[in-house]
């Protein structure tokens, strides 16, 4: 392990740059006659698409607006033409904007500042950052998907790069390696080398670290793991529902209902549910159920897969069956042993477990 790999920018960005030069990619479209204009438009085609589909579209849009000026001339229908098939159609209507806005506010020219670059309409700061280095040699970090993963698996950097605090941290780092020089020459071709490292060696899912210039620095394979990091965006908190379970007990029977086939448990047999213990209290009075003995249960969580359900059971015993409570089609009294032979939800088995060990049902 070479900690001062990553320490000092000055030998980071060497190892960088020497892979660069090596094993670079040179020959993309947009390399060539590099300016503003073509760098920008590159940017905003590769967020979100491959290499390989952005390069016909790059040749074919810059047959017909070659300039930031032929953009912002021609009909945002024209331009959207142009754009068909690379999906993320705003990325076309803030190109149209932007270049009105070069070309009426700027007088044409991008402005030469990232802050400034970062008001035009779709650029954000890795895009500004990427014009500013690559077309203007300004040193500027970039962070796009790629070097945010080569540098959270560099770093080890814990947590979601969404994540403000991760994001924050992750432009720290590269902030430190991109300005650590103010060699003009080396910053488009650092920008570029990062680019790459991220998109052919430290791929999201088969980084080729045996090959990569920065092996002896990496945090993440010490660790033994490079494809742990960056995290994943952390699954959202589940909603939480609260469900009332009346169960229903005349000596050794349960009333169990059949849930429609639509929704949660679809055609399994339950327990009558209330939204609240209130509504469930109601309803025995409406029916006109007396208790003999009402008991709460122990209220418990089930997880579904897109919320938590919070049951909350009821146990009633009865002293007689009512009318009201009657067999019908979808509702049903089951004794102990019949009822080990219906479609029952898991929880519904659970409580009818819970109950049997804390008050056997009696035939
Ligand atoms: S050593 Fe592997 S994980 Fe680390 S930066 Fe290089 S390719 Fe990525």
């Amino acid at each position: 392990m070479n900690p001062e790999l990553l320490q000092n920018a000055d030998i980071f960005r060497a190892r960088v740059l020497d892979w660069y030069h090596q094993f670079g990619r040179k020959d993309l479209p947009w390399q060539q006659n590099v300016n503003p204009y073509r760098v920008w438009i590159s940017e905003i085609m590769l967020q979100q698409t491959q290499v390989s589909t952005v390069i016909p579209y790059f040749e074919r849009f810059m047959a017909r607006f070659p300039s930031v000026q032929a953009l912002a001339d021609s009909p945002v229908d024209d331009v959207l033409q142009h754009w068909s098939g690379l999906g993320y159609y705003a990325r076309a209507r803030n190109l149209h904007k932007a270049a009105c806005v070069v070309d009426e506010v700027f007088a044409g020219e991008f402005p030469r500042n990232v802050d400034t670059l970062t008001t035009l309409p779709g650029i954000g700061r890795s895009t500004a950052g990427a014009i500013a280095s690559i077309s203007m040699g300004i040193a500027a970090p970039i962070l796009d998907g790629n070097v945010k993963r080569v540098l959270a698996r560099l770093h080890a950097i814990e947590g979601w790069p969404g994540d403000k605090k991760v994001a924050d941290r992750l432009w720290q780092i590269a902030e430190g390696y991109s300005m650590a020089e103010q060699n003009r020459a080396d910053t488009r071709e650092y920008t570029q080398a990062m680019m790459d490292l991220g998109a052919t060696l430290c791929t999201r899912s088969k980084p080729a670290c045996t090959v990569c210039p920065l092996v002896d620095g990496c945090k993440a394979v010490a660790e033994g793991n490079p494809t742990a990091y960056p995290h994943s965006k952390p699954k959202k908190d589940k909603p939480v529902k609260a469900t009332w379970m009346l169960m229903l007990q005349h000596k050794g029977e349960l009333l169990l209902y059949r849930r429609p086939d639509q929704g949660i448990w679809g055609g399994l047999w339950s327990f009558p549910e209330f939204g609240s213990e209130d509504a469930l209290q109601q309803h025995l009075a409406l029916q006109g159920l007396k208790p003999r003995q009402q008991t709460s249960l122990e209220p418990f969580r089930h997880t579904f897969s897109h919320y938590h359900l919070d049951i909350h059971p009821i146990h009633i015993t009865l002293s007689r069956k009512l009318p009201s409570v009657m067999e019908g089609l979808d509702q049903v009294w089951y004794n102990e042993s019949q009822i080990e032979q219906l479609g029952l939800a898991a929880p519904i088995k659970k409580l009818i477990q819970i109950l049997h060990h804390a008050n056997p049902v009696k035939q």
